[in-house]
């Protein structure tokens, strides 16, 4: 901003909307008669004086009319709506009464002429930094709620990282190679989005989840460094603010082990924490999955405060409280300062964990009081030399609450961290200002799939197992490790990948694992296969959730607010109402209508 946007006027040839824009003018250019163009925010009338706010995505610029300059000026200026497209000529003089909120609310603009360029409809809704426009009817006039301060700024982030990313991997010799949209399925995970053939009758494209293979295949074509900021297509129920199609910073490199990519991606979140936050963190810490999940509950932590998730099995067990007894973990945390919540707070934390999306029965508590005694909701079973014990594993100091949940142990878990991240969210210890980024290292190769009773990818079919845990393949496929990682950023996943496989028989022994059949890993990865007998170099990647990472960085965790035409929550976009129905007649090029014959023989 503030910059000079001189082609506007260079030219004399050139038709000048705008001398300067809306956000430029400053107490140097008093004096200067110049050209605005933009939108009217508001106008107020004050005697025999107009005042006009008119709007550019660069500002606001303070106009103003008067009887005495030019009466029929005013006249002019008061038969403007809101959201009418103008062209002012003033002069730039010095404001009555300053404005220190406004970049520009030193000067305003004494009006000279006046040009209608468009009239407007009164907008739905107001085009104000807050709007009193519902979700549902700022999505069908996106174009307008896209006028709005807020959503400009974060598209001009988006427009910033998306920058300031290109610039980083350009710099360590990275090439921007596109890849098709029009592909066959790519296994992410997700349902492919499908696309009917016309030209070939009953055959479908799917759109790729990812470029996944694609980049594979850049490898072994000698495109060591490869990276893509691309749009993605998952056909997934939508969970809250997941979009059907997304964007992703994709990257691959060959000849790298994972040190390398871990090093080269950690910088470049680094660079972009520095250019955009003006953060300087050094380095980005490492946890195992294991660690992750036995810490907190999750693969994806949010590691900006404590409340670490503390197994209190060995303490609770066997001593007379059944609940404890039969529970297969028993996890606490410690609330800092929270041992004077009343039995009102209490209890609406413990409704919070009976709720079915957290699924526990009950939840017991612990006040660890500042006189160093204990009170707790299961005092007569417990001495308080036991739940001194517990206080010691959950590392509470007097003045805390612990919290225990007690169940089968992937439910408990999975209760507490959501129950962690709920009071961090209530105590404020989420500060969206603070950026505590966090590789998660070590996953598991496979994930038990109990719905259709075998092994899943945890990352993807390509991802390559722990060399040191090959061996285990045969006989312990559920504890191999693999070479994958996720880069995590204050709880949320912002990017993941690993090293993959670049032998034949090691992918077709992935492929036999995951219970595809021979005919079909030919059949759908054929193609990748048969590359990797031809000279494919060793090579891993990642790929950044652009729209998130972008949310994050604007201090926001809704991802809708970052992308210029997002789908709502139904996946549908209600401004141009897709999806929508087809004619006949391209259904019937496309042959989606079955001709059904009702001619008797
Ligand atoms: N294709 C992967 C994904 O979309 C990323 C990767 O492994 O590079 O998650």
């Amino acid at each position: 901003m503030g910059r000079k946007f001189g082609y506007f006027c260079s030219s004399k040839n050139y038709k000048m909307y705008r001398s300067h824009t809306c956000g430029e003018l400053r107490a140097e250019h008093i004096g200067q008669t110049v050209t605005l163009a933009g939108w009217v925010q508001r106008s107020r009338e004050l005697g025999g004086m107009t005042f006009l706010d008119l709007r550019d995505r660069y500002g606001i610029t303070q106009i103003a009319f008067n009887e005495e300059w030019d009466a029929s000026l005013l006249q002019q200026a008061r038969k403007l709506g809101r959201e009418w497209v103008i062209q002012i000529e003033g002069e730039v003089i010095a404001r009555q009464s300053k404005n220190p909120k406004m970049t520009t609310g030193d000067i305003e603009l004494k009006s000279l002429k006046l040009v209608v360029l468009n009239a407007a409809n009164t907008p739905p809704f107001t085009i104000e930094e807050e709007s009193d426009g519902g979700e549902e009817l700022r999505m069908k006039y996106r174009y307008l709620d896209l006028r709005r301060g807020p959503l400009q700024r974060n598209l001009m982030l988006r427009n910033r990282v998306n920058i300031e990313v290109r610039k980083f991997l350009d710099a360590q010799g990275f090439m921007d190679i596109e890849t098709p949209f029009l592909i066959k399925s790519t296994p992410e995970g997700a349902r492919d989005f499908v696309v009917p053939s016309r030209m070939q009758e009953g055959k479908f494209y799917a759109l790729p989840q990812s470029p996944q293979t694609f980049k594979q295949l850049l490898m072994v074509s000698g495109y060591d460094k490869y990276y893509q900021i691309t749009r993605c297509f998952r056909d997934e129920d939508l969970r809250a603010d997941r979009q059907p199609e997304f964007t992703q910073i994709d990257c691959e490199m060959a000849f790298v082990e994972q040190e390398d990519i871990l090093a080269t991606f950690e910088s470049l979140l680094l660079h972009l924490l520095k250019e955009v936050k003006g953060l300087d963190i050094k380095s980005v810490p490492r946890m195992t999955y294991a660690e992750s999940m036995e810490r907190y509950g999750n693969d994806k932590p949010d590691i900006r405060f404590d409340m670490e998730l503390a197994n209190l099995n060995h303490l609770t067990r066997d001593l007379g409280f059944t609940v404890f007894d039969q529970a297969e973990t028993v996890l606490g945390i410690a609330v800092p300062g929270a041992a004077s919540w009343t039995r009102k707070q209490i209890d609406k934390l413990t409704d919070w964990v009976r709720r079915p999306d957290i699924g526990m029965k009950g939840m017991v508590y612990c006040k660890v009081n500042e006189d160093g005694t204990y009170k707790s909701s299961v005092d007569k079973f417990y001495t308080l030399e036991q739940q001194a014990g517990w206080a010691k594993a959950a590392k509470a100091k007097p003045g805390d609450l612990i919290l225990i949940l007690a169940g089968e142990d992937r439910l408990t878990r999975k209760a507490s961290s959501e129950l962690r991240l709920h009071i961090a969210e209530e105590l404020g210890l989420r500060d969206p200002s603070v950026f505590a980024p966090l590789w998660v290292i070590d996953f598991p190769l496979l994930e038990w799939d109990e719905g259709t009773n075998r092994y899943h990818a945890m990352h993807h079919p390509f991802t390559s197992p722990k060399p040191e845990d090959i061996e285990l393949i045969d006989s312990d496929p559920g504890k191999v490790r693999a070479n994958a990682y996720d880069l995590v950023l204050n709880g949320n996943e912002i990017g993941g990948g690993s090293i993959r496989i670049h032998d034949r028989a090691l992918q077709s022994r992935m492929f036999d694992l995951l219970g595809f059949t021979k005919e079909e890993a030919e059949k759908q990865f054929g193609f990748l296969m048969n590359a990797f007998e031809y000279g494919a170099p060793p090579h891993g990647g990642l790929a950044f959730g652009f729209d998130r990472l972008v949310a994050l960085l604007g201090g926001a965790e809704v991802i809708r607010d970052f992308i210029a035409f997002p789908k709502n929550n139904s996946g549908r976009d209600v401004m141009i109402d897709a999806p929508a129905t087809i004619g006949d007649v391209q259904m019937n090029e496309l042959k989606l209508i079955t001709t059904v014959n009702t001619q008797e023989k």
